[in-house]
């Protein structure tokens, strides 16, 4: 039992059933206080789900908290530990930059993680100095409220203060500290971290913990630890079919960064695509395309035979069957995931019913996105306004013919054309953060202190369905370039 303090001013709740695991599993340090605090934004509606008070947290205590600067009460910083593959080498990691203040208990009875990043040093930086960069931190803003507006699970972010302190990259940057907000930030890491490191008891606790935390309907009855193996993997199905219908490249695909809760975590190298190509990749350190998009289903199945191997203690006494009952559920993940995904893209063309030649269909039409280098978000878009613009792929006989295809299946299925063309456009967005779109915003907030740009394109991208008229200006694809667009890790 735990005995709850008062909810403080600010509307803090927290109970903080992390710190009360086994202390092994984390290290209590609290932030690194820094210079001189300002807020450049705060996520408002978040604010208030939480049950905060938005005039608090803007007030100079409140900035002051979300910097670290101040603890609030009730809060008990700590830094998780965990381990993770890092494009497939096993190593240690754990919180080298981020701390987690405590669990917020919502008005409405939800518990999440309210973290910290780039608050300073902790046991696990390694070399690193604990810091993170304006820009990215504004990135990650940006890019994890379009995808929690695009309907897809993700951790949110509450708020970005500057420091007033420089972060050394490779040249001085403005640091700041991103408020990050999580179903919890347990992760496929956390448990190969306890069964390398920890004792079996510990991991069983690991197990008992996350399925309280995120299957609490699993019953007491059934094999648990199976239970878990096969919720987690099919929220992953879930997950990553939601990425690819929208073009969503995580790029750094490590089993320290992904999530038991099912939601979408670390904004770092990730970006959209634009032009439809399976082999498209935007990390700079991913040379071999092992998190290319095409790829990321694979990885998903791949990330989650290692959590597997860390629960095989948990699964049967018997190692055999334990390996067995493993590989049964793994194998399950390749078929839910192209479930999800081919339900995905039938909505997408605007088809309500299933037949067996659907699947062709689909594939049809993205082999000839490739051929043709179409805008894959663009292509959606036109199809579902009828609007085929002015493109090499659309002027083609083939298309033609497809689209024709289409048409005739559309006519096989009972739903009007009203009906079809409604679903149509509740499943293909009108703007994802286009990779040029964000840099301007970037660009304006970070070198010139100009917001505006950015919270425009918040504002456009928080209704990504609307299909209104101002929105028309953020969907046109880049200028083409001979500079592929690239991004970073661990800014
Ligand atoms: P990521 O690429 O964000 O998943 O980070 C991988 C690991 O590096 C995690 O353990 C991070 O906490 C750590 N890390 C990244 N940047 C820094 C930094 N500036 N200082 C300390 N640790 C860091
Ligand atoms: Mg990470």
């Amino acid at each position: 039992m735990t005995t709850r303090k008062e909810i403080t001013e600010t509307g803090w709740n927290f109970d903080n059933s992390y710190a009360r695991l086994p202390k092994s599993f984390f290290s209590s340090v609290n932030p690194t206080p820094v210079r001189s605090p300002k807020l450049i934004i705060l996520n408002e509606p978040l604010a208030a789900s939480l049950g905060l008070s938005v005039q608090a947290l803007q007030s100079e205590e409140g900035v002051e908290v979300l910097a670290g600067n101040r603890i609030p009460e009730g809060a008990s910083p700590l830094a998780q530990a965990y381990a993770g593959h890092q494009f497939g080498h096993f190593t240690m990691l754990g919180d080298g930059r981020a701390l987690l203040l405590g669990e917020q208990i919502t008005p409405q009875g939800q518990r999440v993680d309210i973290q910290l990043k780039g608050s300073g040093k902790t046991p696990y930086s390694r070399g690193g100095d604990g810091r993170a960069a304006l820009g990215p931190m504004l990135r990650e803003y940006i890019i994890s409220e379009a995808m929690h507006a695009l309907g897809i699970a993700t951790t949110r972010s509450l708020a970005v203060v500057a420091t007033g302190e420089a972060v050394i990259r490779e040249t001085d940057l403005p640091g700041a500290v991103l408020t990050r907000v999580a179903a919890s930030h347990l992760r496929v890491g956390t448990f190969q971290y306890v069964a390398n490191w920890g004792t079996s008891s510990d991991l069983q606790i690991l197990a008992d913990y996350a399925l309280q935390r995120h299957f609490p309907d699993v019953g007491a009855d059934e094999n648990r630890y199976l239970s878990l193996l096969q919720e987690v993997i099919k929220r992953q199905a879930a997950l990553i079919a939601k990425w690819q219908l929208v073009g969503f490249i995580h790029g750094v695909m490590n089993t320290d960064n992904m999530a038991i809760s099912g939601e979408t975590i670390d904004y770092g190298p990730c970006a959209f695509m634009d032009v439809y190509d399976p082999a498209t990749v935007f990390s700079s350190i991913d040379i071999q395309g092992r998190y290319a998009y095409g790829n990321q289903p694979y990885i998903a199945g791949w990330n989650l035979a290692r959590f597997a191997e860390a629960l095989l203690p948990l699964l049967h006494a018997d190692q055999d069957q334990a390996v067995k009952l493993a590989q049964d559920a793994i194998s399950e993940f390749a078929g839910l995931y192209h479930r999800n995904w081919l339900s995905g893209m039938r909505t997408k063309l605007g088809i309500c019913n299933e037949e067996v030649q659907d699947e062709s269909l689909v594939k049809d039409l993205l082999d000839m996105m490739q051929k043709y280098r179409a805008d894959y978000t663009n292509t959606f878009l036109a199809l579902t306004f009828d609007t085929p613009e002015d493109t090499v792929l659309f002027g083609t006989p083939e298309f033609a013919e497809w689209h024709e295809r289409w048409q005739a299946r559309l006519g096989r299925q009972q739903e009007s054309k009203a009906a079809s063309h409604q679903l149509m456009r509740t499943s293909n967005p009108a703007v994802i953060p286009r990779n040029h779109r964000v840099e301007e915003a970037l660009e304006s907030a970070v070198t010139h202190g100009d917001y505006s740009v950015m919270e425009r394109l918040l504002d456009v991208l928080s209704r990504p369905y609307a299909h209104s008229p101002e929105q028309a200006e953020y969907s046109t694809p880049p200028a083409p370039s001979n500079r592929p667009y690239r991004t970073f890790c661990g800014t």
